[in-house]
């Protein structure tokens, strides 16, 4: 069943703190009466069953303690993974990505990553940091916990970010490059890690590094839909509150949140 699990940690942020209160955030708005239950697949989230929550990880979230909250990421995840649960994880900032996928490649050592963001998060260090947010995928393809690496609606490539894309092998897909539906018809098992600066900040004002030129939530929920391949686990991270406008992210958020819920739901039955 896909699990909810919060990740409430921001120390690997490069810029600004704030992603570590998504979480309730993003809860608080799945479960607003604005909205109804029903997912654009055809599913009532909303009914028993559907889905469950752990709650939210306790955490350090200290930039001297990274580690240790590194292994708590990586044994929750272990945990849900062993009694069959699909997790979902609430971030929280991009760094958990890595932690995540450490416990999710013992299960699945034949995993397609579909990386919705504006950026490639491919640095080998970001200002001497080699764990922070702009860094998880290159720390997961040099340890091989991903088959493959499918990024959608990169604006912000650098030189020596294409170069380690090159490197690993990543499918990198630029936001002037789409549409490119065909580049997400997978083999699973698929886990999906959904930045939400992937969206136009038009749309989206609620991160830490606004970056224009990004999808609509429209063109977002499309390539959401148009995966293919069974999909054992996902995240959604770097929502900062504080950058929001009215709390348009968070709902924009929860909304991503409720179509990835009907997608796993739909193709996993
Ligand atoms: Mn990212
Ligand atoms: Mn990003």
């Amino acid at each position: 069943m896909p699990t909810l699990l919060g990740i409430p940690f921001d120390a690997n942020s490069s810029f600004l703190r704030g992603p570590s209160r998504a979480p309730a955030k993003i809860r608080e708005a799945l479960r607003s009466d604005a909205s109804n239950s029903w997912s654009e697949s055809g599913v009532d989230i909303g009914a028993s069953g559907a889905y469950t929550d752990t709650g939210d990880l306790q955490l350090l979230d200290s930039k001297q303690k990274v580690a240790e909250d590194f292994a708590a990421i990586e044994g929750a995840i272990q945990n849900l993974l062993a009694s069959g649960a699909q997790p979902i994880s609430l971030g929280g900032d991009h760094s958990i990505t890595y932690p995540i996928l450490k416990a999710f490649s013992r299960h699945f050592p034949a995993l397609t990553m579909v990386h919705f963001d504006a950026h490639p998060d491919l640095y080998d260090q970001f200002e001497g940091d080699r764990f922070s947010h702009a860094c998880p995928f290159a720390r997961i393809m040099e340890e091989r916990l991903a088959k493959r690496l499918v990024q959608i609606g990169i604006r912000t490539l650098t030189q020596h970010q294409r170069e380690q894309g090159a490197k690993f092998g990543v499918e990198i897909v630029q936001m002037s490059q789409l549409p490119a539906f065909d580049r997400l018809k997978l083999q699973g098992p698929v886990y999906i890690s959904f930045d939400v600066d992937v969206l136009d900040p038009a749309f989206a004002p609620g991160v830490s590094h606004r970056e224009p030129g990004g999808m609509s939530v429209r063109e977002a929920i499309a390539y959401l839909h148009a995966i293919e391949g069974e999909i054992v686990g996902a995240d959604i991270v770097e929502y900062n509150s504080d950058q929001d406008l009215a709390g348009v992210t968070a709902t924009v958020t929860a909304k991503i949140l409720k179509e990835i819920l009907g997608k796993m739901i739909v193709t996993n039955r």
